[in-house]
């Protein structure tokens, strides 16, 4: 079974962010730092057009950074300014702001040369559902502006909201609908929850969790199913070791339960009991555009 999208939905959303787009000069759009190509929007550009872009590997503090770091580097050699936050620790937040400030100061110098008093420079969030998108908007504006209590009985429309004199922030993110060809993306995508369960098929995702951890985290898997496989073994030999460790048998063809196992390996994901991973594994993933390429 294939992860499918449904075309109309997609258009949608990516028509309000186009439509919010026009409000601003600078736009942040965060990733998950266990994925950040998985998670990027290839099409950010054309979407973006001329602006100006951050790329915010949010929820850093999950990743493998190791590994995460070669990714920050494929970005900016792309021409791709990159920072690390984490959003729910409210970590790094301000290095946002410089760096935006920093990459409008030359538009900003132009204006004043022009004597034009610049205006403050506006910025939204975008992203693929669950980088973390409202939580950084939330924290940041916590970080940055005093008194933005909520107001009894006003309905809230969209809003700019002040971070420093220089700098304001749209008040809510933009949505992209992950756009992807390659169902490994589309796996990775489901593991962050980006895509809903409902629509997924759990039981190829979690097959491809079990060969993830097998290529580059063999040992945290290893024990925390105190299993002892290796990378030559199947993956679904792997999936029947650790529902024989975890689960009881249910008997009859179904041996072993490997309904209540899928589950496992992806709640274990998504409550980091693999410890810090990511699962863009550059050298994979580069050979492969590579080959793609030619
Ligand atoms: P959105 O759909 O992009 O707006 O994502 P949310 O802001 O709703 O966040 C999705 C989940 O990720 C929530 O459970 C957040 O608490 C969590 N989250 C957001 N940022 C971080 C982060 O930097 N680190 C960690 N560990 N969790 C985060």
């Amino acid at each position: 079974m294939v992860i499918q999208w449904f075309p109309g939905h997609m258009a949608k959303a990516t028509r309000e962010v186009k439509e919010k787009l026009k409000l601003v000069d600078i736009v942040f759009e965060l990733v998950d730092a266990r994925c950040p190509l998985s998670s990027h929007n290839m099409y950010l550009d054309e979407v973006v057009k001329d602006k100006k872009k951050i790329i915010i590997f949010n929820k850093i503090d999950l990743c493998d950074r190791t590994e995460t770091a070669k990714w920050k580097n494929y970005f900016e050699k792309k021409g791709y300014t990159v920072v690390y936050t984490d959003a729910k620790n409210g970590n790094n937040l301000n290095k946002v702001i410089d760096k935006a400030k920093e990459e409008l100061a030359e538009k900003i110098a132009r204006q004043v040369a022009k004597g034009i008093k610049p205006r403050a420079i506006r910025s939204m969030v975008i992203g693929v559902p669950n980088v973390g998108k409202s939580t950084f908007i939330n924290k940041l504006i916590k970080k940055n502006v005093a008194n933005t209590a909520n107001k009894p009985g006003v309905t809230k429309k969209q809003q700019w909201l002040k971070l420093n004199k220089d700098i304001e922030l749209l008040d809510t993110p933009g949505i992209l609908m992950p756009k992807f060809d390659n169902q490994e993306i589309g796996k990775k995508l489901s593991l962050i929850g980006s895509i809903k369960d409902d629509i997924t098929p759990l039981d190829d995702v979690s097959l491809y969790l079990i060969e993830l951890l097998k290529q580059s985290y063999l040992e945290n898997m290893n024990n925390l199913y105190k299993i002892d496989v290796t990378a030559d073994d199947e993956n679904v030999f792997i999936m029947e070791k650790i529902a024989d460790k975890r689960f009881k048998k249910i008997g009859g063809d179904y041996d072993y339960d490997y309904d209540s196992t899928i589950k496992l390996l992806i709640q274990d994901f998504r409550t980091q009991k693999f410890g810090l991973i990511t699962l863009d594994n550059y050298n994979d993933m580069i050979n492969e555009e590579v080959s793609n390429e030619n």
